[in-house]
């Protein structure tokens, strides 16, 4: 094993890129803008550029570099970017076209919350497992399924995609997937904001905090639930509800030693494992029943850690 790899995350805005030694420890780190203008088609460019000033102002031969992987925020199946709209990328061998832009370096990549997971099994909250699921709590709902130590991709690249399993029959309003009834639509940071909104203009008579405020976030519904205000518990109580049943499915598939919440809205901490843990022990086969929940702990920078143990595995 060479001593030095790169971990990138790219994001629709900056891409995260991360000096590492292959033992594990995050050396530096730094951001580029991701220039998504004409298709996307400097991003590669870009990052060969910074990785290879970084290398040379720390001295680091091409020698002792054991490549870079790659968190691309969309679909990738066998180094493979199957579309990215963020990124305004069509399909093509990713890993093919950065190694060649940098050197002939070993170049591995994959879909980024997929990466995420594999950072969080490597460094984070799953640290000592080989068979986890991760569930990315922000704006959406992400996720990614680790078997064995290795990202599950799925035939297109879709595995993982937790966010859009589907849980009501009855929804009206359209998930950003162009569905109806995905998991994100209630479990996300802003599907909890929907979910209360909606609920709060359904019974306007409810006595809350909540209905005081103009704006609602998602921190104000659990900072209300952590203060014994009835919706915000009911509404924590729906996520959970909703979580704890879309994990006890995954679960009768993948079966996996533990459960990784991350994401900005795991920030509210133990209310919401809590209540993800209670639903799920009622909705689980009995064999899996005990599986255990962990917090996440590398934060945004899960994914250039994962990119890293893909490149040395
Ligand atoms: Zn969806």
């Amino acid at each position: 094993m060479k001593r030095y790899a790169f971990g990138i995350d790219i994001g629709g805005t900056t891409v995260k890129i991360g000096l590492f030694e292959t033992a594990g420890k995050l050396l530096d780190t730094w951001e580029i803008p991701t220039r998504t203008e004409n298709d996307g088609q400097y991003i590669l460019g870009d990052i060969a550029e910074a990785v290879e000033i970084k290398r040379k102002e720390k001295e680091i031969s091409l020698l002792d570099v054991e490549g870079i992987g790659l968190g691309v925020p969309g679909p990738v199946s066998q180094g493979t970017v199957l579309k990215c709209v963020n990124l305004g990328w069509d399909v093509f061998n990713v890993e093919r076209r950065l190694s060649a832009l940098a050197g002939g370096l070993k170049v591995k990549a994959g879909n980024d919350a997929n990466v995420a997971a594999l950072g969080e099994m490597w460094q984070g909250g799953g640290r000592g497992y080989r068979d986890i699921v991760m569930v990315t709590l922000g704006t959406g709902v992400g996720g990614g399924v680790i078997v064995n130590s290795h990202i599950l991709p799925g035939a297109n690249g879709a595995a993982g995609e937790i966010g859009h399993l589907p849980v009501k029959d009855d929804e009206t309003e359209r998930c950003g997937c162009g569905k109806c009834g995905c998991l994100e639509q209630y479990a996300s940071a802003n599907g909890v904001v929907r979910i209360t909104k909606k609920y709060l203009a359904e019974n306007p008579e409810e006595q809350t905090v909540l209905g005081r405020m103009e704006t609602i976030t998602a921190k104000e519904i659990f900072d209300a639930a952590k203060d014994g205000d009835a919706v915000g518990l009911k509404m924590v109580n729906e996520a959970g509800r909703l979580l704890g049943k879309g994990l006890a499915s995954i679960a009768c598939v993948v079966n996996p030693e533990i459960f990784v919440i991350g994401g900005g809205m795991s920030r509210a901490g133990k209310i919401l494992i809590d209540s993800i843990r209670k639903h799920y022990r009622k909705y689980a086969f009995h064999a899996s029943r005990e599986t255990e929940f962990r917090l996440a702990k590398l934060g945004n920078n899960a994914g250039m850690y994962g990119g890293v143990r893909m490149v040395i595995e």
